[in-house]
């Protein structure tokens, strides 16, 4: 059974709630980066976190990145999430051996001090963005304060990650919960005593086994109406095309000196690692048009 995500409203509609399961996902990010144990947790807490807030877009086409940038040894990381469920992701700093002692603290110290900017792009004009100090740099705190100081919604993110001894995915879930107009102080006592009862979002994906059951657990099944479920994964959707417009991009100056150095110009997919090339005289042949 592959990742998935769903959608509900809860309490007359004075709740919104989002759910994921990304544990395949992160299997496959693990494989293209090679990830170590606390690149893995962070990357796999932000590729959550974007699946989610795609989901609270109504256009098909919006794209939204996460960004950290951090001062801290894994200097931060880039997660998308774009249409049809794909999602992507990098981490900055991926050599374990760099991180010092920051590495026995957690993704946090690993990040810390730092920016979370969210990029929302619906493909007109400019793409809207916001961008936050980090908290705590373990993600969900980050998420959590964004959505309240920066879109006054108060929301609560769950964002979780176990892995096995040997770097395999254990669990990957998140939810995030959100109170709209309306909402009533006894919702929201109702919400936190779950939450305690649940521990963590690995946990209860752990105990519940799919993204529907961990809102059921949390809002109840008496008040929870699941609007929207689709299948979310790993996917690049990179292509020789969009890279040579990466290459394009820089400028003719900056080509001119690249092609005057070397015969080919070679880029790499950050997101999927796949190499694409592309002769100088490919590159000058476009260059003439
Ligand atoms: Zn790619």
């Amino acid at each position: 059974m592959g990742d998935s995500i769903v959608r509900a409203l809860a309490f007359n509609n004075t709740v919104r709630a989002f759910a994921v399961n990304i544990k395949e996902t992160l299997q496959t990010a693990m494989g293209f980066h090679n990830l170590n144990p606390l690149a893995a947790t962070a990357l796999g807490r932000a590729l959550a976190a974007v699946a989610m807030m795609r989901e609270m877009t109504k256009g098909e086409d919006e794209i939204i990145t996460l960004k950290i940038k951090g001062e801290g040894p894994m200097g931060g990381l880039v997660a998308v999430s774009s249409g049809k469920g794909m999602l992507k992701g990098y981490i900055s700093n991926n050599d374990y051996s760099t991180y010092g002692e920051d590495a026995l603290l957690g993704v946090g110290p690993c990040l810390m001090p730092g920016f979370m900017t969210i990029v929302k792009d619906m493909g007109l004009k400019e793409p809207y963005s916001g961008t936050v100090p980090l908290q705590s740099g373990e993600i969900g705190d980050d998420l959590a304060f964004y959505y309240t100081y920066s879109e006054q919604i108060p929301s609560l993110v769950a964002l979780g990650v176990k892995l096995k001894p040997d770097v395999a995915v254990k669990s990957a879930a998140g939810m995030i919960i959100q109170l709209m107009p309306g909402a009533k102080d006894e919702t929201v006592v109702f919400i936190e005593s779950k939450l305690r009862k649940a521990g963590s979002a690995s946990k209860l994906i752990e105990q519940t086994g799919s993204p529907e059951e961990m809102l059921k657990f949390m809002l109840g099944n008496e008040n929870i109406k699941i609007t929207e479920k689709k299948e979310v994964s790993y996917n690049c959707g990179c292509s020789r095309d969009a890279m040579l417009r990466g290459v394009l991009s820089l400028g003719r100056e900056e080509i001119n000196r690249i092609i005057n150095k070397q015969e080919e110009v070679e880029t790499l997919c950050h997101f999927c690692m796949k190499k694409y090339k592309f002769s100088s005289s490919e590159i000058k042949g476009i260059l003439k048009n």
